[in-house]
């Protein structure tokens, strides 16, 4: 049971979020009254609560979980070819397509088939996934000929700030010319943005991340 004390701490959170990320504008708005979202749902910067980012209670078994998950993800339906959009770069364990709303010239997706929710449930035996994951994201920022290679960042978005629960890599470039606004969500000066070779580092020294 949700206490009012609980509803006011997370309503808090999403207030930090939306102010940081330039969505103050939505606060007021009654998210239950809005229509379902198009193809806005796989908006990776988006915070709107929809039917895609509903989980399933915390106290029911984690196969029910996951199924629910499922039903409703739009990365999930991405995997599994059940959606229009383009993808980039695929293999039998991961699938590879641009972010919606790019935030760089270059921005793309990289996401596991198999339903992972995001960084903190990664652990020392996802370290190969999560070593291909950036190396796909490198893959594709190479093959639409990214000037400089190394000016790349690649990584994850940290809970509470994770819009889709599905694990994603981001992969953005030129990330020396990310505006103000995209530095605060994906750079250095981001705390709730994790590169790949720190996410890395933590799995191999702690086995998670936090
Ligand atoms: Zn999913
Ligand atoms: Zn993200």
């Amino acid at each position: 049971m949700t206490t009012s004390g609980e509803r006011r701490r997370v309503s808090f959170r999403e207030f930090q979020f939306r102010v940081w990320f330039g969505h103050a504008s939505t606060i007021s708005g009654c998210r239950r009254t809005q229509p379902p979202p198009t193809c806005s749902v796989i908006d990776c910067s988006s915070r709107e609560r929809t039917p895609h980012r509903r989980r399933a209670p915390p106290n029911l078994p984690k196969a029910t979980r996951m199924a629910s998950h499922d039903d409703s993800c739009p990365f999930c339906q991405i995997a599994k070819g059940q959606s229009d959009t383009e993808i980039l770069q695929s293999d039998e364990e991961l699938v590879c397509f641009r972010d919606v709303k790019p935030a760089a010239e270059h921005h793309y997706l990289v996401i596991p088939r198999t339903y992972i929710g995001n960084c903190d449930d990664l652990r020392a035996q996802h370290i190969p996934m999560v070593e291909r994951m950036a190396e796909m994201g490198r893959g594709v920022l190479v093959k639409n000929k990214v000037r400089d290679p190394k000016d790349i960042r690649l990584g994850f978005h940290v809970p509470p700030f994770c819009s889709v629960p599905h694990l994603h890599l981001h992969a953005l470039a030129p990330a020396s010319k990310m505006s103000e606004l995209t530095q605060r969500k994906y750079g250095s000066v981001s705390h709730w943005f994790i590169t790949v070779d720190d996410a890395l580092t933590r799995l191999r020294t702690r086995g998670r991340i936090r």
